[in-house]
């Protein structure tokens, strides 16, 4: 279990002032200028040395991205976006963090602005997250008139602003060109890639994308060393995490553990066990919405962690862990998550958008037992069909929960159209 000391966010379930004096007393801006005095490159290795991967899901080392962004400042602005559009359901550490602990972000921000050569950061917070928006105005605010942000932020020589920008309640806007374009005041649609944000992004201007835990953390990361963020977890999957555990368990939360932590002692160290104990277990699925789900056998045996998850045939992903008990129709479970890829489906590209109807027509009908034996691998087929095959991860998010369903509770499918079919040769 994470030791309190080793806690990166100790304001998570908001028992403390979030304000600036309360942040500063648990240890927020604490050197900042000495941190910036070490210079970008100092900076950049260091977030590479602690191997933190992306916090939002696609788990691509942190420095790494900000390593991509040029070197020297040309003609164009480079930009920070942080996205705090947080849509993955299932999903909420994002909002917890900019409510209680805005300072740290606010904090990141400056930090990792400054290691990507920009004079602005943008955080896009989903437009739901009003009490969020209004917390960090607040901190922004607090920060700069303490000097910490704004013109010579906290005496360092670098000029930076933070603003918040809020979202207009789109699910694909999570992605991040989608993200850019609607922060440049476009339909919320994703760009096709390359080229990349660090080469044209924000304005078509380099730009780096991260998701609001990986600039939180940042912070802390550099000044308690990369040696000891990357000294937790396991190698390659180091430092923290934040898990957000709901479903059918009897307390559910949002937890700091170390990454890699076993997925049975998450849930029963932290969340008070599955609602009826381990045996009334059916399937979890561990990353949001967008994974595969596990079986109970798959739960005991797997830790949570990207290459883990990735060996299951599943995935960390936001790291929002949905847990479903023995009274769970699944196979109507996925027919409402098809329902709602679809719906989300932005419509550019037809393996998506004309795919996530198809899917999520046919889950209708599964979850009926309206649905043809033969059609479980037709559904297969057409999801087969869709993934990698699109412009953005949609696709493949939709895809997915419907693969893992066949492949882990297929006997479940066919059992459901089989006694539709003996009733109907009955009657
Ligand atoms: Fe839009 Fe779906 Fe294509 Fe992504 S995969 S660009 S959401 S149509």
């Amino acid at each position: 279990m994470l030791r309190d000391s080793d806690r990166i966010f100790t304001n998570l379930y908001g028992f403390h002032d979030w304000r600036l004096a309360g942040a500063k007393a648990r240890g927020d801006w604490d050197g900042t200028k000495d941190i910036l005095a070490k210079g970008r490159d100092w900076i950049i290795d260091e977030m590479k040395n602690s191997g933190l991967r992306g916090r939002g899901g696609a788990g691509f080392p942190t420095g790494v991205k900000w390593s991509f962004m040029p070197k020297t400042e040309g003609p164009r602005p480079h930009y920070l976006v942080i996205n705090a559009d947080e849509g993955e359901p299932g999903t909420c550490k994002d909002r917890e963090m900019m409510r209680f602990d805005p300072h740290k972000l606010i904090e990141g921000a400056l930090i990792a602005s400054f290691a990507i050569g920009a004079h602005a950061a943008y955080i896009y917070i989903r437009g739901e997250f009003i009490r969020e928006a209004e917390h960090l105005n607040y901190a922004i605010d607090e920060a700069r008139a303490a000097g910490l942000l704004g013109k010579n932020a906290c005496g360092s020589g670098w000029d930076c602003e933070v603003y918040v920008h809020r979202g207009a309640g789109a699910y694909i806007c999570g992605e991040e060109s989608a993200l850019i374009e609607s922060l440049e005041g476009k339909k919320g649609q994703p760009r096709l890639k390359p080229p990349f944000p660090a080469g044209v992004g924000l304005y078509g201007c380099p730009t780096t994308v991260n998701n609001v835990e990986s600039i939180a953390v940042a912070p802390t990361i550099l000044r308690r060393g990369a040696a000891w963020f990357a000294g937790l977890g396991k190698p390659n999957n180091t430092g923290t995490k934040v898990f957000c555990i709901s479903g059918h368990v009897n307390t559910p939360c949002n937890v700091e553990e170390e990454m890699g932590i076993p997925l049975k002692d998450l849930i029963e160290k932290h969340a008070g066990g599955v609602r009826g104990g381990w045996d009334n277990l059916l399937a979890i699925i561990p990353g949001g919405s967008s994974v595969p789900m596990l079986n109970k056998q798959q739960c005991e045996e797997v830790t949570m962690d990207f290459d883990a998850l990735r060996a299951m045939r599943s995935g960390l992903g936001t790291a929002a862990v949905i847990v479903m008990d023995k009274s769970t129709d699944l196979v109507r479970g996925i027919a409402r998550l098809s329902k709602f890829y679809w719906h989300e489906s932005c419509g550019q590209c037809t393996p998506c958008r004309e795919g996530t109807g198809w899917m999520a027509r046919m889950m209708a009908r599964m979850a009926k037992g309206e649905a043809e034996l033969s059609e479980i691998d037709l559904l297969e087929e057409i999801s087969r069909q869709i993934e990698g095959h699109t412009i953005c991860a949609l696709g493949d998010a939709a895809a997915w929960p419907v693969q893992g369903l066949i492949r882990t509770f297929r006997p479940e499918m066919e059992r459901r159209i089989k006694e539709r079919l003996a009733k109907t040769r009955a009657a």
